[in-house]
Protein backbone atom coordinates (compact mmCIF):
# COMPACT_ATOMS: atom_id res chain seq x y z
CA UNK A 1 0.00 0.00 0.00
CA UNK A 2 1.47 3.18 -0.99
CA UNK A 3 0.26 6.95 -0.92
CA UNK A 4 2.31 9.90 -1.98
CA UNK A 5 5.53 9.25 -3.89
CA UNK A 6 7.92 12.40 -3.53
CA UNK A 7 10.15 14.09 -6.29
CA UNK A 8 12.25 15.41 -2.87
CA UNK A 9 14.66 13.70 -2.10
CA UNK A 10 14.27 13.57 1.62
CA UNK A 11 11.42 11.31 2.92
CA UNK A 12 9.83 14.16 4.55
CA UNK A 13 6.67 12.01 5.85
CA UNK A 14 5.86 8.38 6.64
CA UNK A 15 3.29 8.48 3.75
CA UNK A 16 5.47 10.04 1.42
CA UNK A 17 8.15 7.69 -0.41
CA UNK A 18 10.91 9.38 -2.61
CA UNK A 19 11.13 8.65 -6.07
CA UNK A 20 14.76 6.78 -5.71
CA UNK A 21 13.27 4.68 -3.33
CA UNK A 22 10.06 3.71 -5.25
CA UNK A 23 12.42 3.21 -7.98
CA UNK A 24 14.66 0.16 -6.12
CA UNK A 25 10.83 -0.73 -5.20
CA UNK A 26 9.91 -1.09 -8.91
CA UNK A 27 13.48 -2.84 -9.79
CA UNK A 28 12.40 -5.40 -6.98
CA UNK A 29 8.63 -5.89 -8.03
CA UNK A 30 9.99 -6.20 -11.52
CA UNK A 31 12.38 -9.35 -11.10
CA UNK A 32 9.30 -11.27 -9.60
CA UNK A 33 8.02 -11.37 -13.25
CA UNK A 34 11.03 -13.83 -13.48
CA UNK A 35 10.03 -17.60 -13.89
CA UNK A 36 10.04 -18.99 -10.41
CA UNK A 37 9.30 -16.01 -8.25
CA UNK A 38 6.31 -14.49 -6.68
CA UNK A 39 4.39 -12.31 -9.38
CA UNK A 40 3.06 -9.18 -9.22
CA UNK A 41 -0.73 -9.82 -10.02
CA UNK A 42 -4.18 -7.47 -10.45
CA UNK A 43 -5.72 -7.01 -7.18
CA UNK A 44 -9.45 -8.04 -9.23
CA UNK A 45 -7.73 -11.32 -10.34
CA UNK A 46 -7.53 -13.62 -7.25
CA UNK A 47 -7.38 -16.56 -9.03
CA UNK A 48 -3.53 -16.18 -9.26
CA UNK A 49 -1.42 -15.79 -6.23
CA UNK A 50 1.51 -12.88 -6.15
CA UNK A 51 1.76 -9.43 -4.93
CA UNK A 52 -1.03 -6.70 -5.78
CA UNK A 53 0.65 -3.08 -5.69
CA UNK A 54 -2.23 -0.34 -4.61
CA UNK A 55 -2.30 3.22 -3.94
CA UNK A 56 -4.50 5.22 -1.90
CA UNK A 57 -6.59 8.51 -1.80
CA UNK A 58 -5.56 9.15 -5.69
CA UNK A 59 -2.90 11.96 -5.08
CA UNK A 60 -1.34 13.71 -8.44
CA UNK A 61 1.99 12.14 -8.50
CA UNK A 62 0.53 8.69 -8.44
CA UNK A 63 0.14 9.64 -11.99
CA UNK A 64 2.94 11.89 -12.62
CA UNK A 65 5.55 10.10 -11.02
CA UNK A 66 4.42 6.38 -10.00
CA UNK A 67 2.75 5.53 -13.05
CA UNK A 68 5.54 5.56 -15.52
CA UNK A 69 7.93 3.05 -13.90
CA UNK A 70 4.59 0.71 -13.23
CA UNK A 71 3.42 0.74 -16.96
CA UNK A 72 7.38 0.49 -18.68
CA UNK A 73 7.83 -2.90 -16.40
CA UNK A 74 4.15 -4.03 -17.28
CA UNK A 75 3.16 -4.17 -13.34
CA UNK A 76 -0.62 -4.04 -12.59
CA UNK A 77 -1.46 -1.71 -10.03
CA UNK A 78 -5.12 -0.28 -8.10
CA UNK A 79 -5.53 3.44 -7.23
CA UNK A 80 -7.81 3.94 -4.44
CA UNK A 81 -9.37 6.87 -5.24
CA UNK A 82 -11.28 9.63 -2.45
CA UNK A 83 -13.95 12.04 -4.65
CA UNK A 84 -13.78 14.82 -2.28
CA UNK A 85 -9.57 15.40 -3.39
CA UNK A 86 -10.39 14.83 -7.24
CA UNK A 87 -12.43 18.00 -6.83
CA UNK A 88 -10.99 20.24 -4.31
CA UNK A 89 -8.76 22.19 -6.49
CA UNK A 90 -6.01 21.02 -4.24
CA UNK A 91 -3.10 20.52 -6.47
CA UNK A 92 -1.47 17.58 -4.32
CA UNK A 93 -4.32 15.43 -5.88
CA UNK A 94 -5.47 14.18 -9.24
CA UNK A 95 -7.97 16.61 -11.10
CA UNK A 96 -10.89 14.71 -13.21
CA UNK A 97 -9.02 14.63 -16.74
CA UNK A 98 -5.78 13.49 -15.05
CA UNK A 99 -7.70 11.00 -13.57
CA UNK A 100 -9.35 9.71 -16.77
CA UNK A 101 -5.63 9.45 -17.98
CA UNK A 102 -4.37 7.43 -15.24
CA UNK A 103 -7.43 5.02 -15.48
CA UNK A 104 -6.57 4.39 -19.73
CA UNK A 105 -2.82 3.08 -18.57
CA UNK A 106 -2.09 -0.25 -19.45
CA UNK A 107 -2.45 -2.29 -15.82
CA UNK A 108 -4.29 0.42 -14.25
CA UNK A 109 -7.63 -0.16 -12.22
CA UNK A 110 -9.03 2.51 -10.60
CA UNK A 111 -11.24 1.75 -7.14
CA UNK A 112 -13.16 4.10 -4.70
CA UNK A 113 -11.56 5.50 -1.63
CA UNK A 114 -14.71 6.90 -0.47
CA UNK A 115 -16.78 10.02 -1.37
CA UNK A 116 -14.61 12.29 1.22
CA UNK A 117 -12.35 10.47 2.75
CA UNK A 118 -14.76 9.43 6.39
CA UNK A 119 -14.33 6.80 8.58
CA UNK A 120 -17.44 4.15 7.42
CA UNK A 121 -17.04 2.23 10.87
CA UNK A 122 -18.59 5.35 12.36
CA UNK A 123 -21.39 6.59 9.94
CA UNK A 124 -25.04 5.27 10.60
CA UNK A 125 -26.60 3.52 7.60
CA UNK A 126 -27.33 5.97 4.90
CA UNK A 127 -24.58 8.42 4.99
CA UNK A 128 -22.26 4.88 4.54
CA UNK A 129 -24.40 4.05 1.15
CA UNK A 130 -23.85 7.83 0.42
CA UNK A 131 -20.14 7.57 0.57
CA UNK A 132 -19.90 4.04 -1.17
CA UNK A 133 -22.46 4.63 -3.76
CA UNK A 134 -22.01 7.90 -4.56
CA UNK A 135 -18.25 7.72 -5.06
CA UNK A 136 -18.81 4.33 -7.24
CA UNK A 137 -21.30 6.21 -9.20
CA UNK A 138 -18.96 9.35 -9.64
CA UNK A 139 -16.25 7.51 -10.41
CA UNK A 140 -17.96 5.31 -13.36
CA UNK A 141 -19.08 8.26 -15.07
CA UNK A 142 -15.70 9.79 -14.70
CA UNK A 143 -13.82 7.01 -16.25
CA UNK A 144 -16.35 5.25 -18.49
CA UNK A 145 -15.46 1.62 -16.35
CA UNK A 146 -17.04 -0.27 -13.69
CA UNK A 147 -15.81 0.55 -10.16
CA UNK A 148 -15.80 -2.78 -8.15
CA UNK A 149 -12.81 -2.42 -6.11
CA UNK A 150 -12.49 0.01 -2.65
CA UNK A 151 -10.68 0.55 0.41
CA UNK A 152 -11.75 2.01 3.80
CA UNK A 153 -10.60 5.41 4.49
CA UNK A 154 -8.57 5.19 7.64
CA UNK A 155 -8.96 1.42 7.49
CA UNK A 156 -12.44 2.20 8.71
CA UNK A 157 -15.43 -0.21 8.81
CA UNK A 158 -17.27 -2.80 10.70
CA UNK A 159 -19.91 -5.38 10.23
CA UNK A 160 -23.02 -3.46 8.76
CA UNK A 161 -20.41 -1.63 6.58
CA UNK A 162 -19.12 -5.15 5.14
CA UNK A 163 -22.43 -6.09 4.17
CA UNK A 164 -23.51 -2.49 2.82
CA UNK A 165 -20.07 -2.68 0.30
CA UNK A 166 -21.66 -6.56 -0.81
CA UNK A 167 -25.14 -4.65 -1.98
CA UNK A 168 -23.58 -1.73 -3.42
CA UNK A 169 -21.43 -4.28 -5.54
CA UNK A 170 -18.23 -3.83 -4.55
CA UNK A 171 -16.48 -6.90 -5.17
CA UNK A 172 -13.01 -6.18 -3.32
CA UNK A 173 -12.04 -4.03 -0.75
CA UNK A 174 -8.85 -3.32 0.95
CA UNK A 175 -8.34 -2.57 5.11
CA UNK A 176 -5.09 -1.23 6.91
CA UNK A 177 -4.98 -3.88 8.50
CA UNK A 178 -1.39 -5.90 8.19
CA UNK A 179 -1.13 -8.88 6.60
CA UNK A 180 -1.40 -10.75 3.35
CA UNK A 181 -4.27 -11.81 1.04
CA UNK A 182 -4.44 -15.54 1.73
CA UNK A 183 -6.91 -18.27 0.61
CA UNK A 184 -9.94 -18.45 3.20
CA UNK A 185 -9.33 -14.37 3.57
CA UNK A 186 -12.71 -12.43 2.36
CA UNK A 187 -12.21 -9.94 -0.56
CA UNK A 188 -14.04 -7.14 1.23
CA UNK A 189 -11.39 -7.43 4.15
CA UNK A 190 -8.03 -7.89 2.11
CA UNK A 191 -4.75 -7.07 4.68
CA UNK A 192 -1.99 -4.73 2.78
CA UNK A 193 1.12 -4.38 3.79
CA UNK A 194 1.50 -0.35 4.57
CA UNK A 195 4.55 1.35 2.56
CA UNK A 196 6.48 4.02 4.38
CA UNK A 197 8.85 6.98 3.19
CA UNK A 198 12.01 5.73 4.82
CA UNK A 199 11.57 2.04 3.31
CA UNK A 200 13.80 0.83 0.99
CA UNK A 201 14.69 -2.36 -1.22
CA UNK A 202 16.08 -4.34 1.42
CA UNK A 203 12.17 -3.40 3.65
CA UNK A 204 9.98 -3.83 1.42
CA UNK A 205 11.94 -7.15 0.37
CA UNK A 206 11.56 -8.01 3.99
CA UNK A 207 8.20 -7.10 4.45
CA UNK A 208 7.07 -8.59 1.10
CA UNK A 209 8.68 -12.31 3.23
CA UNK A 210 6.68 -11.61 6.26
CA UNK A 211 9.43 -10.51 8.54
CA UNK A 212 7.25 -7.62 9.68
CA UNK A 213 4.04 -9.18 10.36
CA UNK A 214 4.47 -9.56 13.67
CA UNK A 215 5.85 -6.43 14.56
CA UNK A 216 3.41 -4.47 12.52
CA UNK A 217 0.44 -6.68 13.82
CA UNK A 218 2.00 -5.26 17.41
CA UNK A 219 1.54 -1.60 16.43
ZN1 LIG B 1 -6.77 7.57 2.67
Amino acid sequence: MYHSISSLDAPIEIYALPEHRFLQHIALLAESVEPGATQVVDLVDDTLAGISITFDDGYYDTLTIASRPLVENKLPFTVFVTVANITSGDSKYLTKSQLVELSNLPGATIGSHGFSHCKLGELNESQTLDELKNSKDWLEQAISKPVVTMSYPHGSYNSNTLRLVAEVGYKFAATSRWGFYEVGTSPLEIPRLDVWGRDNRRTLEQKLAGKWNLIASMA
